[in-house]
């Protein structure tokens, strides 16, 4: 069967059929980038999502959203970790060098801090860096150099300040509060 939308190109019906968890119910009267025909589509959690035609077919596309979460889930449970001092500190490095929204982002990621590539995997910062002592946070040596095992260590706030001094460098609180977090019991 085939449908016409708005435009006179022809579209496949791919109405019923399924991707991943998802299971298309209805074409919608408009197109992704005035190309693809875009579909409604109703996920297995129940939640609805619009996709193009394009990303269905490709496999970009498997379910609402969902499905990537729950691979996270999975992927952090094998190691156990989640919810760790470990786990916090290294969720919240990325948070300072990638998300713009948070307070302190110019100090990190706002002015270029980059995380080494074998630290986007929880499993090899854990082995760099071992367990976090109590009353530790994450500390880079060199303020001005990137998150690498070569120049980070768990270090106490003194210890993080005295580094500060030493180098005369305006190092955001940002880090040494993570310890702080903890040690109240609202570390992130
Ligand atoms: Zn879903």
């Amino acid at each position: 069967m085939v449908l016409s939308v708005s435009t006179k190109s022809k579209v496949i019906d791919i109405a019923n059929v399924r991707f991943g968890r998802l299971i298309v119910i209805e074409l919608l009267p408009y197109r992704a980038n005035s190309r693809h025909a875009m579909w409604n589509c109703l996920c297995d959690c129940g939640q609805k999502i619009a996709v193009s035609s394009n990303s269905l077919k490709r496999g970009h596309t498997k379910s609402c959203g969902c499905l990537n979460l729950a691979k996270i889930k999975e992927r952090m449970s094998k190691h156990g970790m989640y919810g760790t001092p470990e786990y916090r500190s290294w969720i919240a490095m990325f948070s300072r060098c990638s998300n713009p929204m948070r307070k302190g982002f110019v100090n990190y990621g706002g002015r270029g801090i980059k995380i080494c590539k074998h630290w986007k995997n929880f499993e090899n910062f854990y082995k760099d860096m071992g367990e976090r002592p109590v009353g530790k946070s994450l500390d880079r040596k060199n303020n001005d150099g990137d998150y690498t095992p070569d120049n980070c260590r768990w270090a106490t706030p003194k210890e993080q300040a005295n580094n500060r001094r030493k180098r005369n460098s305006n190092k955001s609180k940002e880090e040494s509060n993570e310890a702080n977090a903890t040690k109240t019991g609202n570390g992130n």
